[in-house]
């Protein structure tokens, strides 16, 4: 038996391009025995490009738990499976958990092959800080029970991720812009690594009159990165006493500043004039 036998490999395939997928996910599809694919006519046409001959089978969301079933008899028997969706990474907003998780629970090896997603594509390119992001996916179709979610995310103070179909694009941009504030700045992603690659930086405000000026702007497939919400004014200046003063009995001001800032994440101008009253003697 071959070291994959009984392996279950999650392999990321292209969001557009079809030379971004890796030499390891083509030689993992090449390998393996069976290849799982959300669409086998889409998926189909991937093999072809690349001379892969191996027999596909359909998991897709309405089948996933007995196509599931069945997939972990056959690696159980020592089969080895590749999971691709229709497009980059399996399982994100895509089917594939399932499989994953119920063959972890039946002792089944679950081997990753990283490669596109659209989330990281445009996150890359936007421009924000990425520290710390939050990946929705699909909003809610409802407009009521879309507004709901978003007074949810609103306080979060990291760069928000959403996918969007293009017959939705408008109604969420407006939504968006409502709930969020105008202000906020979005990068649209359209059609990444595609021929009509956009990625075009506005403010929730300029979102929809964008999308709007030109038809083609609203064809084809988005993910969409909004600007978290700021930090809220750090105003009170007793709040970091303890840490100051601790500091200070070791070493200058400009050292017990400098580290509180780097601890606390806090500006120099607020932790500065603070430390001096503490030196000072004059709390209050
Ligand atoms: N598993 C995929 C991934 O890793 O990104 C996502 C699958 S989800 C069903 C499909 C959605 O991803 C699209 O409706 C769109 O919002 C986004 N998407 C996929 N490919 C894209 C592309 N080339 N450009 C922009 N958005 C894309």
């Amino acid at each position: 038996m071959s070291q994959s036998s009984g392996t279950l490999f999650v392999v990321a395939t292209p969001i557009g391009h079809r030379e971004d997928i890796s030499a390891r996910a083509l030689d993992t599809l090449r390998s393996v025995d069976l290849i799982a694919a959300e669409d086998t006519r889409n998926s189909g046409q991937l093999m072809q490009h690349y001379g892969i001959r191996t027999p596909l089978t359909a998991l897709h969301e309405h089948n996933e738990r007995s196509a599931s079933a069945t997939l972990i008899q056959k690696m159980q028997s020592g089969s080895s499976v590749a999971l691709v969706s229709d497009a980059g990474t399996p399982a994100i907003s895509d089917p594939g958990a399932l499989l994953v998780e119920e063959a972890m629970a039946a002792g089944i090896r679950v081997v990753p092959i990283p490669g596109p997603s659209a989330l990281t594509t445009l996150l890359s390119v936007s421009g924000f800080s990425a520290r710390h992001f939050f990946f929705y996916g699909f909003l809610p179709v409802k407009a009521g029970a879309r507004a709901r979610e978003l007074e949810g995310l609103k306080g979060l103070q990291a760069t928000l991720v959403f996918y969007e179909a293009p017959h939705r694009i408008q109604d969420c941009l407006a939504a968006l812009a409502e709930v969020l504030g105008g202000e906020r700045r979005v990068v649209i992603g359209r059609e990444l690594t595609k021929l009509f690659e956009t990625v075009h930086k506005t403010t929730l405000a300029g979102a929809l009159p964008w999308i709007e000026a030109d038809p083609n702007r609203q064809r084809g497939e988005f993910v969409l990165a909004v600007e978290g919400a700021s930090q809220p004014a750090d105003t009170d200046p007793s709040r970091y006493d303890a840490l100051l003063l601790a500091l200070l009995e070791k070493l200058s001001l400009g050292d017990a500043v400098r580290i509180a800032m780097q601890v606390t994440g806090t500006g120099r101008k607020l932790l500065y004039e603070r430390a001096l009253q503490l030196t000072q003697g004059t709390r209050g």
